[in-house]
């Protein structure tokens, strides 16, 4: 099936972004209708269900409408910029629950393979709420970006350091600063310290934020 939701990417666009979804909807089925919908107007390049089956939806050298408005890294509108991946879940909506170990060997391995392809920096593997902590929160804080790392696949670490300042820290790794710090800091919390997510700049979550920035070496 090949999704009609898509269009050029503006020429000489890199493809140097990658953004992990879910879907969100109460199926596969749902989803990938919506999807290839002309209707609605969004789509991906690949959908990975719960089983690990993946479809894939729009070339990678088309633009796919998945992202929004986002921002990451100074960079705004990351659909000219990146591959999207939407991952089969319920999501917060309709009951969200655990990536099952097939599906996230299926990402992992689709991941690897865009990867070989593209000249994505690990920094740049994203959560759509790391892009658009005011609007999304997905994949969330059942995703296991602690087992991509392990496989290679984007960056994250349980170290602690010394707070600095908290929004310059954030602001280095990538977040929009310009919006209203608790969503900011929920989404840095989704993907890197998921045991409360709460929005609140607790002093393990200010000592995390510290450590990732040094991670991502800025
Ligand atoms: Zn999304």
């Amino acid at each position: 099936m090949i999704s009609p939701n898509h269009d050029a990417r503006p020429s000489g666009a890199p493809i140097d972004h990658l953004v992990l979804h879910y879907t969100g909807m109460q199926s596969a089925g749902a989803a990938l209708a919506r999807l290839c919908d002309p209707a609605a107007r969004v789509s991906s390049h690949y959908l990975v269900e719960e089983d690990g089956t993946m479809h894939a939806l729009v070339p990678e050298q088309k633009r796919a409408w998945h992202a929004g408005i986002s921002f990451w890294r100074g960079v705004r509108g990351l659909n000219n910029r990146s591959v999207g991946i939407e991952i089969v879940n319920p999501g917060h909506e309709w009951g969200y629950m655990p990536f099952p170990e097939r599906q996230i060997d299926a990402v992992i391995a689709l991941c690897r393979e865009i990867l070989a392809r593209h000249p994505i920096p690990p920094r740049n593997i994203v959560a759509h709420s790391d892009i658009a902590p005011d609007r999304k929160q997905d994949p969330g804080e059942l995703f296991p970006w602690p087992g991509l790392a392990e496989a290679g696949i984007g960056l994250w670490t349980d170290a602690e350091a010394d707070p600095g300042d908290l929004a310059a820290d954030l602001a280095a790794i990538g977040y929009d600063t310009s919006l209203d710090p608790g969503p900011v800091t929920a989404a840095f919390q989704r993907r890197f310290r998921p045991s409360l997510v709460d929005g609140v700049a607790d002093l393990q979550t200010a000592a995390r934020i510290a450590a990732v920035r040094a991670l991502f070496g800025t």
